[in-house]
């Protein structure tokens, strides 16, 4: 046998008993297991120009993986059984993948937990179901004092809110129920009054920076009437000069 060239062995053949033939054969072996394809050499005067392009067309029409070359040949048994294992390691994810959560089941009286505010910005906001508004309700008896007074310190419709992990309308809401509409929901309450300070404040800088410029512009036109002054005085002396000369 001679020297294999890229993985293709080279045989010669006697004819056997059986009757086959004899000759030059080319094979190559699975990398897995222990089949080979063999397939007859065609006849050159030299050595073949191109052994692969002879051999593994023809493999790979047998139903061979070549597409390696002959090193990594794979024959068709072992090529099914991997795309078998494939398939079933497939199969498996599939399976393992999309698990649906269930639903909890809530028991009468049970306190469901309640989900988060911020859950979902873009959907509509979620309906206040009974439970939340009742553990809304003990929480503000915990916290306000009453209508007139409001929260007790510390204590806002948005902090009630997040302590609760509800929306912040859904304490309002409770709110405005058990202490009436006009009553007081904390220190957002003030956020017009702190919006007007805010604007007064801009516009009392504004008008401080205008007197500032005001009072520089002041000031050039103090020195250039000075110097007009000194000018005018000086032509003053110089007439009388003029004038005493001439008289
Ligand atoms: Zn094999």
């Amino acid at each position: 046998m001679m020297e294999p060239v890229k993985g293709i062995e080279r045989y010669t053949r006697r004819p056997g008993p059986g009757g086959e033939t004899g000759g030059s054969y080319y094979r190559i072996r699975c990398r897995h297991c222990s089949s080979v394809f063999e397939r007859k050499a065609r006849k050159y005067s030299g050595p073949p120009p191109d052994l692969e392009g002879e051999v593994l067309p023809e493999a790979k029409k047998a139903g061979w993986d070549v597409l390696h070359g002959a090193r990594r040949a794979m024959c068709p048994g072992c090529r099914g059984v991997l795309a078998q294992a494939k398939a079933k390691k497939e199969a498996k994810i599939m399976v393992t993948k999309p698990t649906p959560t269930p639903k909890p089941r809530t028991e009468p009286g049970e306190v469901v937990p309640l989900k988060p505010a911020v859950a979902g910005k873009a959907e509509a906001p979620p309906s206040m179901d009974i439970d939340a508004a009742f553990l809304i309700r003990d929480k503000l008896g915990e916290v306000y004092l009453d209508a007139q007074r409001g929260y007790g310190e510390g204590w806002t419709d948005k902090k009630v809110a997040e302590s609760l992990t509800v929306p912040r309308d859904w304490v309002r809401q409770v709110r405005c129920k058990v202490y009436g509409a006009s009553s007081a929901g904390g220190a957002e309450d003030f956020a017009p009054v702190l919006n007007e300070a805010r604007a007064v404040l801009a516009a009392a800088k504004d008008l401080t920076e205008q007197g500032l410029k005001v009072q520089q512009e002041v000031a050039v036109f103090e020195r250039a009437r000075g110097e007009v002054l000194a000018q005018v005085g000086r032509l003053e002396r110089r007439l009388a000069d003029i004038e005493k000369a001439v008289g």
